[in-house]
């Protein structure tokens, strides 16, 4: 039986709600509920270095959520980011498409993602990928897409939908 558990493998009340009820993860969720599974992922952010804390959520196309944190290294190039982290996650456990992106992140005014998670967004999701982003505190929201968020991105069309490792592709 597949979980629709993420893998922080914690069932948080906030992505219950985003679930839907008994729905078994198809529901549609709204932006808000999106908004607050990617709030409390950012509880467990870790951030010692900038105190930056982010919190990303991922919803697939086939209504899993998959949630993400930045995780900071003392060699900070080695830091990842929230929104790469679950789509990674979302990756690993066979998801290919996606609906929608919230992020929560800064104190007051919400921050957008990096160029960085920007272009690895694209090699999955439309430029029509409606984005929120919220700050910690406030209500203010920014909506906006991928696409405005990285135009004209660079995309090669491989096969990727049908991509499922290579111990698959040698069977074919
Ligand atoms: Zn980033």
């Amino acid at each position: 039986m597949k979980t629709r558990r993420s893998l922080s493998g914690r069932a948080a009340s906030p992505l219950a709600a985003a679930r839907g009820c008994g729905a078994q993860g198809t529901a549609r969720p709204t932006q808000n509920a999106l908004l607050a599974a990617a709030r409390d992922a950012a509880t467990r952010a870790y951030c010692p270095y900038s105190g930056f804390a982010v919190g990303a959520a991922l919803q697939a196309d086939d209504g899993r959520i998959f949630i993400g944190v930045n995780v900071e290294n003392a060699s900070y190039g080695l830091t990842l980011c929230a929104e790469r982290i679950a789509l990674a996650q979302a990756v690993a456990a066979g998801a290919r498409s996606f609906r929608a992106l919230a992020i929560v992140a800064g104190a007051r005014t919400p921050a957008t993602p990096c160029g960085a998670c920007r272009q690895v967004l694209a090699e999955f999701c439309s430029d029509r990928l409606p984005v929120f982003c919220a700050a910690h505190t406030g209500a203010a929201i920014r909506r906006t897409t991928l696409g405005a968020l990285l135009p004209h991105a660079f995309r090669l069309h491989a096969n990727r939908r049908n991509c499922r490792g290579v111990a698959l592709r040698s069977n074919q």
